[in-house]
């Protein structure tokens, strides 16, 4: 059986087979050294549904982000803003409380506002700010940036040792930044 997309195969040492839906809707498997490409196939299609689904959303996100020309979409309206805090007011705190427990850190208050400058800061209180735009962004953005946020609970730098901290909890901790390099200001210039 052959599935309506192409994938690409990342293999590294890891113990578990994932796929990851990209922005632009590419489909990256990551694999442990040794799966065979026959395993992998196999778990594609056990994943098929699942996968062509978020294909779909992603491409239909990232077509809600351009217009015809190419530039961004256009700005959100107050209305859409306040669905989006709502919504990130309901899942960030949550994530946040649930990947602190993974990195056994401990931190204040979780508040999240629209901002034009950051995605998420650090107070020297521990108190986590986070921007509801990552809303629109992937699920894995918007770990990396509470991951960050956490990490400053141990490290108040951008030393190697704090990216050793990001790292091991989110190993793509580069692409992610580079995607919010990518889209980043495309969603911020989209506040009213
Ligand atoms: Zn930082």
């Amino acid at each position: 059986m052959r599935s309506a997309f192409g994938y690409e195969v990342i293999r590294s040492r890891r113990r578990t087979v994932s796929a990851e839906v990209k922005p632009d809707g590419r489909v990256v498997i990551r694999a442990p050294l040794f799966m065979s490409s026959v395993e992998i196939d196999r778990f594609v299609r056990q994943k098929q549904d699942w996968i062509e689904r978020h294909v779909g959303l992603q491409k239909k996100r990232m077509a809600a982000w351009k217009d015809g020309s190419g530039n961004t979409a256009p700005p959100l309206t107050d209305d859409q803003l306040e669905v989006l805090k709502k919504a990130a007011r309901d899942k960030l705190p949550k994530r946040t409380a649930e990947l602190a427990k993974v990195m056994g850190i401990s931190y204040g208050r979780v508040s999240v506002r629209a901002q034009k400058s950051r995605w998420g800061s650090c107070s020297s209180a521990g108190n986590i700010n986070l921007n509801c735009l990552l809303m629109l962004a992937p699920d894995r953005v918007q770990d990396y940036v509470i991951i960050h946020e956490l990490a400053h609970r141990r490290h108040m730098d951008h030393s190697p040792r704090f990216w050793a901290l990001v790292a091991s909890y989110c190993p793509d901790h580069t692409d992610c930044r580079r995607w919010l390099r990518d889209y980043g200001s495309g969603l911020i210039s989209r506040l009213p």
